[in-house]
């Protein structure tokens, strides 16, 4: 199940307009490791775990990936995205990050898609509708949890052994969305602004871990 001619296109696209630009581990700040929020793509995983841990390497931060995986991956928390709606996997997704932030002490989430995603494919999202749901998750996240780092990526993989991560900047996709009249790619688009009216005591553990 290759890229569709369509999504290569908007690939391309998203990287002249630098949406979608070349990975800087550097900027990464993750000093405690990560929560990265992953599609199990089994074909896939292997490159996108490596990348993970090459990203925190950089980072000079722990090589300490908490992964939580869910066919998707971080789109899946945007409210509109309609994997597993049906499941209420967004709250069942934010539910476990706050496990894992209180279990693990870790402030840096990391929300990750991949085209071609078959569960995706499934439910007809083209990548502009992927990457608007990952931006839109990223929103929601830092709305429950202000002060953490959350950084967005998607890996390519071109059919040609040849495969990319670029890191997504959330400002670039909202202008380009803007300016590109991004809704008709969307089909499931959120209502209000991405963040949610989730109380933060939902997802929380009542104390933080006592060791
Ligand atoms: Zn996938």
């Amino acid at each position: 199940m290759p890229n569709r001619a369509e999504d290569v296109r908007l690939i391309r696209l998203l990287r002249e307009a630098n949406v979608l630009v070349n990975v800087d581990g550097h900027k990464l700040h993750a000093p405690n490791g990560v929560i990265p929020v992953v599609c199990p793509d089994c074909d896939q995983v292997d490159d996108i775990d490596n990348h993970i841990r090459k990203l925190l390497d950089e980072s000079g931060g722990r090589i300490r990936p908490h992964m939580l995986k869910q066919h998707g991956g971080g789109m899946l928390i945007s409210e509109a995205c309609p994997l597993d709606r049906e499941f209420n996997i967004d709250r069942y997704l934010l539910k476990h990050i706050g496990i894992a932030r209180n279990l693990k002490d870790i402030n840096t989430i990391i929300l990750y898609v991949h085209a071609p995603c078959g569960a995706a494919q499934l439910e007809g999202l083209n990548v502009v509708e992927i990457l608007y749901h990952v931006v839109e998750a990223k929103k929601r996240v830092k709305a429950m949890w202000p002060t953490d780092r959350i950084s967005c990526y998607i890996h390519v993989d071109y059919a040609n052994e040849k495969k990319r991560t670029y890191f997504l900047s959330r400002e670039a996709f909202e202008r380009w969305f803007h300016d590109n009249n991004g809704e008709q790619y969307v089909k499931h688009m959120n209502k209000g602004n991405g963040s949610s009216p989730d109380h933060k005591t939902e997802f929380e553990p009542a104390a933080p871990a006592s060791s």
